[in-house]
């Protein structure tokens, strides 16, 4: 089968071409998984972060791509929850082991065996891959398969930060960055809390209008004060710059969640100018977002299918793949990436 994949970590500055078009062997369905046909994966900044190996793959080659909608090509021994022909979609969980104390608790995704998809195990960036059962979702039919991508990774894990910020309906929310993941929160914000003002700062104008679009009440760039003090900020920004100025804008006892997988290291030292007294007394709070849990993937569509969101995708076929992720690496985002495939 075809499939785009990673041979080994790569410098993007330097390799435009980091993924390779291979026939790789066609995956068979162990115990209690399915064959999934493949027909789109959606594109995410964590690809970056894997070719360039500040979250390595743990084998190579590798084939990435964590948001993929296709239907089952068949059951392997003792799965029986989808029929042959079912539409299901794949998230960046891949597996947790079900039984640590944080799988318990439905913190599977903070898990010592948590495995992401397309970087512990093969991914959507192919014909054919397999998947448990269990982590696998069935589709709402309000979206067709393009649209339903991007809400496996950026609307997920989105969901994810929204639903850590801890805001009630009424309460000032604020977007750092306005990438593919804040252009989803932002409706499913909208949606979850009718009376909250969202705010969003972001350096490139392009950002500013489609988040005025979204119906923003205030857009800015990053360095500026929002005109009132937020109870919580979403950053999904890859710097640390924002972190200093967004804690700024914070209410006494907000919190800044951090929807980023790692920091780039170049501003770094920005960090020097955070104050104890302007930015984190007054029980301010940092929390980071780490993974997704099947439940934020699943309560993520139910929430989307009752807008419905209709996330704004560019398509690719998946030979050119390589052209999306330098696209999304020279920062080149309106809305998601998506490949198409069968
Ligand atoms: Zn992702
Ligand atoms: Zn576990």
């Amino acid at each position: 089968m075809k499939a785009m994949v990673l041979k080994k970590i790569t410098n993007l500055k330097e390799n435009h071409t980091p993924l390779e078009m291979m026939d790789m062997p066609h995956p068979e369905p162990k115990v209690k998984e399915i064959l999934v046909k493949v027909s789109v994966c959606g594109v995410c900044h964590t690809e970056l972060d894997e070719i360039e190996g500040r979250t390595p793959p743990t084998k190579f080659p590798i084939i990435p791509g964590h948001q993929v909608v296709g239907t089952v090509a068949y059951n392997g021994e003792g799965a029986s929850r989808f029929k042959t022909g079912d539409r299901v979609g794949v998230a960046w969980i891949f597996s947790a082991c079900g039984r640590c104390k944080f799988c318990k608790e439905g913190k599977e995704n903070l898990c010592e065996d948590f495995r992401a998809t397309g970087r512990d195990a093969n991914g959507g960036y192919s014909e054919y891959m397999t998947i448990s059962e269990d982590f696998a979702y069935p589709i709402p039919s309000v979206f067709s398969d393009t649209d339903a991508a991007p809400l496996l990774c950026a609307g997920a894990v989105g969901y994810r930060s929204l639903h850590l910020t801890n805001i009630k309906d009424g309460q000032n929310l604020g977007f750092t960055g306005f990438g593919a993941s804040a252009h989803l929160v932002i409706s499913m914000a909208r949606q979850k809390f009718p009376n909250s003002r969202m705010y969003v700062f972001a350096r490139n104008s392009n950002e500013r209008e489609f988040a005025e679009e979204l119906r923003a009440v205030w857009t800015g760039p990053g360095e500026e004060k929002a005109p009132e003090k937020l109870q919580a900020i979403i950053d999904t920004t890859p710097v640390w710059k924002p972190i200093v100025k967004a804690t700024e804008n914070l209410e006494p006892g907000g919190r800044l969640v951090i929807n980023a997988i790692r920091k780039l290291d170049p501003d770094k030292k920005e960090l020097l100018h955070l104050d104890y007294a302007d930015h984190l007394w007054m029980e301010k709070e940092i929390k980071s977002v780490a993974n997704v849990t099947r439940k934020d993937v699943s309560d993520c569509l139910e929430l989307s299918a009752q807008i419905p969101l209709k996330p704004e995708c560019q398509v690719f076929p998946l030979e050119k793949a390589n052209e999306a992720i330098m696209e999304m690496y020279n920062s080149k985002i309106r809305g998601a990436k998506v490949l198409k495939i069968g």
